[in-house]
């Protein structure tokens, strides 16, 4: 007998994308922004006024719409 031991800690991860971002100095302060919304060359937060600095953000990948079919059938366990 032999039992196939398939990738059992493999994890269905969401595919995310990098963006940069602009958040806020302040760790209280949960505001932050896509860079491509601001035109500022070193923008204040909207909510507290604190400076705001340059990060990075990881976001979910935006499904694209369309007809494509997923495959739903299929038991994941
Ligand atoms: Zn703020």
């Amino acid at each position: 007998m032999s039992t196939s031991t398939s990738a059992v800690t493999e994890e269905q991860k969401p595919e995310v994308e990098q963006i940069e971002i602009w958040k806020c100095k302040e760790t209280d302060c949960k505001a932050w922004v896509r860079k491509e919304f601001v035109t500022e060359a070193l923008p204040s937060c909207p909510l507290c006024k604190n400076p705001m600095v340059r990060s990075y953000k990881h976001v979910p990948v935006a499904a694209k719409k369309g007809n494509k079919k997923f495959l739903v059938g299929k038991k994941r366990f």
